[in-house]
């Protein structure tokens, strides 16, 4: 511990870390020195001069941002030499600023508006040379900002926040003198430099000169209402503070502090959450009134609505819409039993809901089908892990990534699927000097910033990491007293990777041997090695194969139950991990207790006061095709969009057609609420309350933002009031009262109640209300005790390419939609920027082809064809092709293959065979996805 240095501030005696600035130390002592170009986190350039101090025996004022502390040192903040010194410097930015306050979107919270009010300056006393009014044009070419230099002070803020917290360089100072000013290269439009759209940039100008625009002319900043809530779409779980005016939200802006995003937000949170005011909410329960199909539904989600199994929907009452349910689910049960209706839980509703949804199957239905989409991102994790480490979550913390030597990213798009752990990563790199491994057959982002890139072709990891494995065993690299102490079965193990030299590795990857021994080594050497990997390993027939392979490979190391290392499945939707964490599986209740296990099964019917089925449910795949044989009559589907989610799309529509009842509830009329016979209006994530679970294991706190549109209503009291109609009472008042009851029969969430979850949340385990919460797993011990080696054999995927099929397709997310875009595609400004499906082709491949860059190209699978435009690209390897999943028009899902994997029934959505031919129609938008009609 380095000794503290004690100096004095305005006669306070402070005592402060050695090296840091006068201005940290006045923070320390309460004194607030003003300023204008320094901000949190980015590097100081001491350009505005309003922070500078006097400090005794010094000739020169300094600049309390950059100049570190002494001992001894005697500081004034606030003397008379120091205000003059600041009113002139402030004077000074005036003189060149326009003082347009009156209409300024900033007015109420600029800084420059606060120092010129606190020193009383209204206009500047330099009447000289200065900036010609409206010098510059107010730049609004894209979706999302509009930039008004003409307001700009050059304090450099956004140069640095783009630079230093987002690693990009989108903007930068330009000319000199009085033009000078911010710019992107050559003057470009945003959109087309390498800017994502984060935000941080108007999060950290200090003026008006950056703006959202959606926020333009809705209001002064003083009448906004700020809520704090948690992000809806992916599994970071960044904090996001919602400004509303009249039932309306204005902007979103992000905390500095306290969060899991450090003031980051990506696109998608700080601008993608303007689908809630969409005039295509739900607002009333909607029937269908059968009758024939009329063509192509219109969409609207409102009354005359045409529906996919033919007829129409109109609105209704909630009783009517509740009674018609209870009624068609009640005559299922008689006449089929229990087990013939299925229910779709949903990653997107709140740990809350989930929870009273597999009670509602469970205890009022009877039966275990209930499952949700982690079936389709992540079951393979919650199998693999389970069977190693005895806990099928993500190991470590978020923020301890950027302090990790080595990383290891496998099958993670980060930076696009996670942007805000992608951020953690290229910290970890630039910031800390981490070694980054990236083993991904695209060239995605992170590749560019990786000290090595493994391109693996698709669906040959087992063989990559057994072939790193047998490198770290050959060259003695393993952790033996870790091997010895905390794990078991490894010689079976090791009998099995020894056979994987890196000649025969390179064989089945395409990776060439030298870098499979490379990164074995950066892995293996590293004092803290953290693995991340997400859907690229999970969505294979082998997809717990490759999750216990990469368990092996942290437990071969000693690289699990320490800070900074670990195994970390980033989990995909906001939900996800509480979907599962509350029992929305087959198989489990709350807190992966089984169902199979009668003392289970006991503790949970004396508390639900029901008798449950000991006998686990069926999988989302499986209810879907249970339709097709009869064994499955009905479903009740809560947020989730199988249509698009599935693979094998027209196998799901059939599936859909065939159920005899099937009740859809959500915020839009999504493509599989077009085949409802009941569609029920819910609340979004904005109009509630409750918790929600990173994937981190955080569980953090939901507010309600605004009022649900129209009838609509939290999803947890729509399924009260249908268990209720079905003879049970769900008694709850509110989602606190939900999480008592979770609590009370979920030891993970034992100590979380939503009082102790204000703030920044807790990690469970959190067994008891005094417990702080565990930010990383298997410290000492494994959860089940030791961790067990898995002797794993490489296994090719279900399909391969062919003569007939002869390329490879995989498939992913981009940064700018989300999931089967149901909400992404619904805000403008992300629809802008990419409106229509892509299919990602190499130069090589488009080359034989005879197919060019914003060509259509045609794409067919031994399931079915899709027309997207072609993006000749090298992210590609040769021989694949990418295509993602959030555009109905050009859907990818349509062409994957419904193969499963064994344990975890997760499909294989990684890797099939297609054919890609030019389409009829060449140059233009996305093409229509044939054979299907939705
Ligand atoms: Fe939301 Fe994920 Fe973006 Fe964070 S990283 S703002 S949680 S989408």
């Amino acid at each position: 511990m380095r000794e503290l240095v004690t100096l004095t501030i305005d006669g306070k005696e402070v005592r402060v870390q050695p090296g840091i600035t006068i201005y940290w130390a006045a923070k320390a002592a309460g004194v607030d020195i003003p300023h204008l170009c320094y901000g949190e986190d980015i590097h100081p350039i001491s350009s505005c001069r309003l922070c500078v101090v006097e400090v005794e025996g010094m000739k020169n004022l300094a600049a309390s941002c950059t100049y570190p502390v002494s001992k001894g040192m005697v500081v004034h903040t606030a003397s008379e030499r120091v205000m003059k010194a600041r009113r002139m410097n402030l004077e000074l930015i005036l003189s060149d600023h326009e003082i347009t306050c009156i209409t300024c979107e900033k007015s109420g919270s600029c800084l420059l508006e606060k120092y010129a009010y606190q020193f009383g300056i209204s206009e500047s006393v330099f009447t000289g040379e200065h900036r010609e009014r409206n010098e510059f044009p107010i730049l609004e070419e894209n979706p999302f900002l509009v930039r008004d230099y003409n307001k700009c002070i050059l304090c450099g803020r956004c140069v640095s926040a783009c630079a230093e917290l987002q690693f990009d360089s989108a903007i930068d100072y330009a000319e000199r003198g009085f033009k000078a000013h911010i710019s992107t290269a050559f003057g470009r439009p945003l959109q087309d430099t390498t800017c994502e759209f984060c935000g941080r940039c108007i999060s950290v100008c200090p003026v008006g000169a950056l703006t959202e625009k959606e926020r333009v002319r809705k209001g002064r900043e003083w009448e906004f209402q700020v809520t704090s809530t948690i992000c809806p779409y992916c599994g970071c779980g960044c904090t996001l503070e919602m400004h509303t005016k009249d039932g309306k939200l204005i902007k979103v802006t992000t905390p500095a502090k306290g969060t899991v995003s450090r003031g980051n937000l990506c696109v998608k949170g700080k601008f993608g959450t303007y689908y809630i005011n969409h005039a295509e909410r739900l607002t009333m329960p909607l029937i269908r009134k059968p009758g024939p199909v009329k063509g192509t539904p219109t969409g609207k989600g409102t009354s005359g609505a045409g529906a996919a199994k033919g007829g129409e929907f109109v609105e209704a009452s909630w009783d009517e819409a509740l009674d018609l349910i209870a009624k068609s689910l009640r005559e299922i049960k008689e006449k089929h039993g229990p087990n013939a209706i299925g229910g779709l839980s949903s990653a997107k509703c709140t740990n809350e809901e989930n929870y009273v949804f597999q009670k509602f199957m469970r205890a009022v239905v009877g039966t275990n089908n209930v499952d949700h989409c982690a079936r389709l991102c992540h079951s393979s994790t919650v199998a693999g892990l389970a069977k190693a480490f005895g806990s099928g979550a993500m190991t470590n913390a978020i923020g301890e990534l950027r302090y990790a030597d080595c990383i290891f990213v496998t099958g993670s798009n980060t930076t696009e699927a996670h942007p805000i752990i992608g951020l953690e990563v290229k910290a970890a790199v630039k910031k800390h000097g981490a070694t980054l491994i990236v083993a991904d057959p695209r060239e995605i982002d992170l590749a560019g910033v990786a000290a090595l890139h493994l391109r693996q072709r698709s669906g040959t990891d087992v063989a990559l990491f057994n072939g790193m494995m047998q490198v770290i065993l050959s060259e003695g690299l393993e952790d033996g007293e870790f091997i010895e102490k905390r794990t078991e079965d490894f010689e079976k193990f090791k009998s099995v990777v020894m056979q994987y030299t890196p000649e025969k590795v390179e064989k089945i990857t395409g990776v060439p041997k030298e870098k499979i021994i490379q990164a074995a080594r950066l892995y293996a050497r590293a004092e803290r090695a953290s693995i991340i990997y997400s859907m690229g390993i999970t969505q294979h027939t082998t997809g717990t194969d490759n999750v216990l392979s990469l368990a092996n490979l942290a437990m071969v190391t000693g690289n699990v139950g320490k800070r900074s290392t670990g195994v970390n499945p980033l989990r995909g939707q906001n939900n996800v991990q509480g979907a599962c964490d509350l029992g929305a599986l087959p198989n489990v209740y709350p807190g992966y207790q089984q169902v199979a296990n009668p003392q289970l099964q006991e503790k949970f019917e004396k508390a639900w006061e029901a008798s449950l089925s000991p006998v686990p449910g069926l999988t989302v795949v499986e209810m879907l095709h249970g339709a097709e044989d009869g064994s499955i009559r009905g479903m009740y589907v809560m947020g989730e969009n199988p249509f698009l989610s599935d693979p094998n799309v027209n196998r799901v529509k059939k599936d859909l057609e065939a159920l005899e009842f099937l009740v859809v509830q959500d915020i839009f009329l999504s493509e599989t609420a077009r085949y409802a016979d009941v569609v029920l209006p819910a609340a979004s994530f904005a109009e509630k309350d409750g918790t929600f679970t990173n994937t981190e294991r955080r569980v953090q706190l939901l507010r309600k933002v605004l009022d649900p549109p129209g009838r609509a209503k939290a999803d947890w009291q729509i399924l009260s009031e249908v268990a209720g109609r079905l003879g049970y009472s769900m008694r709850y008042n509110s989602s606190a009262n939900i999480m008592e009851e979770i609590a009370s029969l979920t030891p993970i969430y034992g100590g979380m109640t939503h009082d102790r979850l204000q703030g920044f949340g807790l990690q469970w385990p959190c067994p008891d209300k005094e417990h702080p919460g565990t930010p990383f797993l298997h410290k000492g011990m494994f959860s089940r005790g030791k961790g067990l080696f898995s002797a794993v054999e490489y296994i090719p995927p279900a399909e391969e390419p062919d003569r007939e099929y002869p390329l490879l397709l995989t498939t992913g997310r981009i940064l700018y939609h989300f999931h089967t875009g149901t909400m992404s595609r619904r805000v403008d400004g992300l629809h802008a920027i990419r409106p229509d499906g892509f299919v990602e082709i190499h130069p090589d491949d488009a080359a034989a082809l005879k197919l060019s860059d914003g060509e259509l190209a045609r794409l067919t699978s031994r399931r079915g064809t899709v027309t997207a435009k072609t993006v000749v690209t090298e992210r590609s390897r040769p021989g694949t092709v990418f295509m993602t999943f959030h555009y109905r028009e050009a859907a990818a899902n349509i062409l994957t293959n419904d193969a499963l994997d064994p344990v975890a029934k997760i499909p294989e959505f990684k890797v099939c065979a297609v054919k890609v031919e030019k389409a009829a129609g060449g140059k233009g938008k996305a093409g229509k996805a044939e054979k299907i009609r939705a």
